[in-house]
């Protein structure tokens, strides 16, 4: 009764499978011989139904047993492209010994024992030799993805035959449960979906989806108990409880499937965290190095990479420089791969889809595209990547990503798609970096065109003084009338507006200078500050000023600097209050939660920041004073930040404070 009710089942699947080959549109040819193996699997369990009714059904059913190893070898022929002189030999004796016991079913012998045991043995040998030339081919096979998908397709092929030819048990009076039915429908469903995709399935996107169809042929069936208990009828259940399925199979199908992704293959879900958890490092990042790092870290973290190399154009010539890397095995740089490049722009390139190239066009005699191919190959190879993935900007390959495992070697096409969206994330934050450098340049530029306008004011009013000065000297009229100390005055007017002009060019140019790159050894503020404030001190007599330094760390700053900035706060600071007061100077260790920092501050008691200037405070030419150039604390924002620092102000009736935070070491860490 089972063993009935699966044949009929295992007929009407196999059937429907045969009609989903065809109804697509213009099936290929492997298409068409898989729907012809379906229909014959198909008809060997229908007549197997129906054997009880009549004997021509009975025999029909052991003519099918004939065709089916035909049309199985008939299908992996062409499926597998295996047309070797073996497989053309194991087609013929098919074909041969087939039409054989064909005659004889006609014979009265068909009757007996032997034709069985003759049908049964031919079975086996076929269907057995189908499953060898999938064990053959994946031993060939150069991709180890591929040897283990065609392995694992060998494997239920190969349970699906043992069990069908044990249901002829029951011919020689022997009862087994029907487990071939099930599995040689299930081998089916993975011939059908590998057909359909013209590529061979992971063992987990099989079971993924038998999974997901069990759980809808469930579903479906439920509803429809349910809703006839309750309604009685047939019809409207049936519509009620297939519209219920059609409206949920797209949100529970994606459901099952991610958790079926998160059961089934631990090592995909970790690498999609990874690449889940890279894109929000990069969504945050600016800077390209933070995304190259975290491009880099998200690698490493898939648990799928050994070896890889991040690849951008190099700028000062032809050829890419790596800028990150696992492992040592990437080259540090690279020259120009004109070919490699080209296929980049289209792609992810594999080196085992370059190998499976090579190999066709050799089979196809296509010796001088093979070649071409085979260099390739070496190319990739040497950059020790079994994947390279390119990094684009406006539609042009900047860049490349490349990454081998040394223990998988191949990567599934799951994890490629996964790898290839990866670095696209890290190509579009790296798009946006450039354009915020570009964004930062422009600023700086408007600042410098800014700057000009000031500086033209400035010089343009000693400029105004020196010429009158120079016109009265020169007017002979005036020089007989005027005594020789007045004119003196006018000679010291041209000379100190000279000196005015010399200071704002100088101050200038201290701005404009780009922030240097020079290396600073770390140095030791407090002997720097003292000096300077000595200075101070010397100058203005009538100001006090306190020293608190207790910083034990050192900041990285060339010494002259630091004496530049302590110089120009210290002599604002004096300025503010008019030449007499209380400055006090102080440095000490701070520990905030990122970095180890030393806090340098300035505070006076005069009257505070001028409230029309707070905003714009260290920006160039801001100025309240008759003779100020306005450039002091820009200069001393430019050379604070320049080493990592950060400057802040606060100001109140009662004076100001300036606080600049730098970066520090400990001494006894180098
Ligand atoms: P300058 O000293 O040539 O004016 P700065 O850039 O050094 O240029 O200073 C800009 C302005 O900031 C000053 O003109 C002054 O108004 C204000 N300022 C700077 N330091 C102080 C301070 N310690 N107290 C009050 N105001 C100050």
């Amino acid at each position: 009764m089972l063993r009935n009710q699966a044949a009929l089942i295992a007929g009407a699947m196999s059937l429907v499978l045969a009609a989903s080959a065809v109804l697509r549109a213009s099936p290929r040819r492997s298409q068409l011989l898989f729907a012809v193996f379906a229909v014959n699997v198909s008809a060997w369990y229908f007549t197997d139904f129906f054997s009880d009714v009549s004997f021509i059904w009975a025999r029909l059913h052991l003519a099918s047993g004939i065709t089916l190893p035909l049309a199985a070898v008939q299908f992996f022929r062409v499926f597998l492209h295996a047309d070797d002189a073996p497989t053309r030999v194991l087609h013929r004796t098919a074909l041969g010994s087939g039409v054989a016991i064909l005659a004889l079913l006609v014979t009265p012998l068909a009757d007996g024992m032997v034709i069985r045991i003759a049908i049964f043995s031919y079975m086996a040998v076929f269907l057995i030799a189908s499953m060898a030339m999938l064990v053959a081919r994946a031993a060939e096979s150069r991709s180890d993805v591929t040897r283990k998908r065609l392995r694992y397709l060998a494997f239920i092929g190969g349970l699906a035959s043992v069990f069908t030819l044990l249901e002829y048990l029951p011919l020689f009076g022997v009862q087994i449960p029907p487990w071939g039915a099930a599995l040689l429908v299930l081998f089916l469903y993975a011939l059908s979906l590998s057909v359909e995709h013209a590529r061979l399935l992971d063992l987990s996107e099989v079971v993924g989806r038998v999974a997901i169809m069990t759980f809808f042929a469930l579903a479906l069936a439920g509803a429809l108990l349910l809703l006839t208990r309750f309604t009685g009828g047939a019809l409207l259940p049936a519509v009620v409880a297939s519209f219920l399925t059609f409206i949920l199979f797209d949100p529970i199908r994606d459901r099952v499937r991610e958790t079926l992704t998160t059961w089934f293959v631990r090592e995909r879900a970790v690498l999609d965290a990874s690449v889940h958890d890279a894109r929000e490092h990069f969504s945050g990042a600016m800077q390209p190095d933070e995304i190259i790092e975290a491009l880099v870290s998200a690698l490493e973290r898939s648990k799928r990479i050994t070896v890889a190399g991040v690849y951008l154009v190099d700028p000062q010539s032809p050829g890419f420089v790596r800028v990150g890397a696992i492992g040592e095995r990437a080259p540090e740089r690279v020259e120009e791969l004109p070919r490699l490049i080209e296929l980049l722009a289209r792609g992810p390139v594999e080196l085992e889809a370059i190998q499976i190239a090579i190999d066709e066009h050799r089979e196809r005699g296509e010796t001088a595209r093979a070649a071409q191919l085979d260099r390739l190959a070496v190319v990739v190879d040497g950059l020790a990547a079994d994947i390279c993935l390119p990094i684009e900007s406006g539609g042009e390959v900047r860049g490349f990503v490349t990454a081998r495992d040394d223990r998988a070697k191949w990567f599934s096409d799951d994890e490629v798609d996964l790898l290839a969206r990866l670095v696209e994330h890290a190509s579009v934050a790296l798009d946006r970096a450039a354009a915020y450098r570009d964004l930062k340049e422009r600023d700086r530029l408007a600042a410098l065109g800014e700057m000009a306008a000031g500086l033209a004011h400035e010089i343009r009013n000693p400029l105004g003084a020196i010429k009158a000065s120079a016109q009265y000297l020169t007017d002979p009229e005036h020089v007989e009338e005027t005594p020789a100390e007045e004119r003196h005055e006018f000679l010291d007017i041209i000379v100190g507006e000279v000196d005015r002009l010399n200071h704002v060019v100088a101050s200038f140019l201290d701005f404009a200078r780009p922030s240097d790159g020079e290396r600073k050894a770390p140095i030791d503020a407090t002997p720097v500050l003292e000096r300077a404030m000595t200075l101070v001190g010397r100058e203005h007599p009538d100001v006090t000023i306190s020293l608190e330094l207790n910083a034990s760390r050192r900041i990285a700053i060339l010494p002259e600097r630091l004496t530049q900035i302590a110089l120009n706060l210290a002599r604002n600071a004096v300025q503010a209050m008019d030449g007499e007061g209380h400055l006090t100077v102080s440095a000490s260790d701070l520990d905030s939660a990122a970095a180890e920092e030393v806090v340098i501050t300035f505070r006076d008691r005069g009257p505070g920041i001028p409230d029309e200037i707070r905003d714009t405070l260290f920006g160039p030419f801001v100025t309240t004073k008759h003779d100020g150039t306005g450039l002091g604390l820009a200069i001393t924002h430019q050379l604070v930040t320049a080493v990592g620092g950060k400057i802040e102000v606060e100001s109140a009736p009662g004076g100001a404070t300036f606080a600049m935070t730098f970066p520090a070491e400990n001494p006894d860490d180098e």
